[in-house]
C-alpha cells in the first residue's frame, strides 16, 4: 500500500508513542519520513531503522520544536536531503499536569510552547514550500482534552485548544494554496505519556469510555495517514476524534 510514494514528510517527536507509530505508518504508505525528537537519539534511530528494514527511508532530526532556530534547520534540513516537502504532522507535545491553583508559571509556559507554538512554527516553517507546489497537508495532533477540558490539565487543554483554533484558522488561509490542514483529538493512548495518570483517573476513564479500553498509537497514525493523504482534498479544518466513543458529539 505504498500510495504516497514519492512524498516527503516531517513527523515531529517521532522518536516513540504516537509520533512514532505515525512515521512508521506513513512510510509503510510510500513516504520518505523525517523522524524528529528532542533528546531520545537512540529511539529515532530504532524508528529510522526500522523504516529502513522494510524498504522504505528515514532519516532523525534531533531538533526542539519549540526553537525557532531549531525549526528552521529541521525544514531546511529535510528539503536539502530530499528536495520536497510534502506533510507536516505536528505531534510533538508534553504535559505538565497539576491543579489550576498550584499551576507553576514555567509549567503553563512549557506546555503551551511544546503542544502550540511548536505547530506554529514548523507550520510557518513548511508553508513557502508547500506554496510553491501548491499542495501540502498538515496534520496536527490535538487531544480530547483541548475538545471537553481535563482535571489538572488547564495548561495541557488551553495548548491543545488553541491548536484547534490554528487548524481551523489556519486551513481557511491556505486552502485555496492547495493546503489542507486538519487535526486528530485523540483520547487516551497508552504511551509514556500517560504512565503517570493516577489511578482513580484511569479506572474512572475506562469506565466511561465504551470501548472500555484505551487506544494504541498504531490506532490514532492510520488516520492521521489518511489526512495527510489527497484523500482528503475536502476535509478542510476537521477535528477528527478517535477516542474508543468517549465523546460524541
Ligand atoms: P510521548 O510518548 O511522551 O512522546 C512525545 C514525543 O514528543 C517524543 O518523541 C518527544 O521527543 C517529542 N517531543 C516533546 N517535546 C519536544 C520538543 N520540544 N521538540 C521535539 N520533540 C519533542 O507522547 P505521546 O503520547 O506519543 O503524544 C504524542 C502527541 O499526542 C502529543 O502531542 C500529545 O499531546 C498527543 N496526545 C497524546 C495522548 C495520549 O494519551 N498519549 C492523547 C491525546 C493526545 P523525545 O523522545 O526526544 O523526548
Amino acid at each position: 500500500m505504498r500510495r504516497l510514494a514519492g512524498q516527503v514528510a516531517i513527523v515531529t517527536g517521532a522518536s516513540r508513542g504516537i509520533g512514532r507509530a505515525i512515521a512508521l505508518e506513513l512510510a509503510s504508505w510510500g513516504v520518505k519520513v523525517v523522524v524528529n525528537y528532542q533528546s531520545s537519539a537512540a529511539k529515532a534511530a530504532e524508528v529510522v531503522a526500522a523504516i529502513n528494514a522494510s524498504q522504505g527511508q528515514g532519516l532523525a532530526i534531533q531538533a526542539d520544536v519549540t526553537k525557532p532556530d531549531d525549526v528552521k534547520r529541521l525544514v531546511q534540513t529535510t528539503l536539502d536531503t530530499w528536495g520536497q516537502l510534502h506533510i507536516l504532522v505536528n505531534n510533538a507535545g508534553i504535559t505538565r499536569d497539576n491543579l489550576f491553583q498550584r499551576m507553576k508559571d514555567a509549567d503553563w509556559d512549557a506546555v503551551i510552547e511544546a503542544d502550540l507554538t511548536s505547530a506554529f512554527l514548523c507550520s510557518q516553517a513548511v508553508l513557502p514550500h508547500m506554496q510553491s507546489m501548491r499542495y501540502g497537508r498538515i496534520v496536527n495532533v490535538a487531544s480530547l482534552a483541548g475538545l471537553a477540558g481535563n482535571v489538572g490539565q488547564t495548561n495541557y487543554a488551553a495548548a491543545k485548544m488553541g491548536l484547534i483554533g490554528l487548524t481551523k484558522a489556519l486551513a481557511r488561509e491556505v486552502t485555496a494554496a492547495g493546503i489542507v490542514v486538519n487535526a486528530v483529538a485523540p483520547g487516551y493512548v497508552e504511551t509514556e505519556m500517560i504512565e503517570a495518570i493516577p489511578h482513580w483517573l484511569r479506572t474512572w476513564a475506562l469506565d466511561v469510555i465504551p470501548l472500555k479500553r484505551f487506544g494504541t498509537a498504531e490506532e490514532i497514525a492510520p488516520a492521521v495517514a489518511f489526512l495527510a493523504s489527497p484523500a482528503a482534498s475536502y476535509i478542510i479544518g476537521h477535528v477528527l476524534t478517535i477516542d474508543g466513543g468517549w465523546v460524541m458529539p
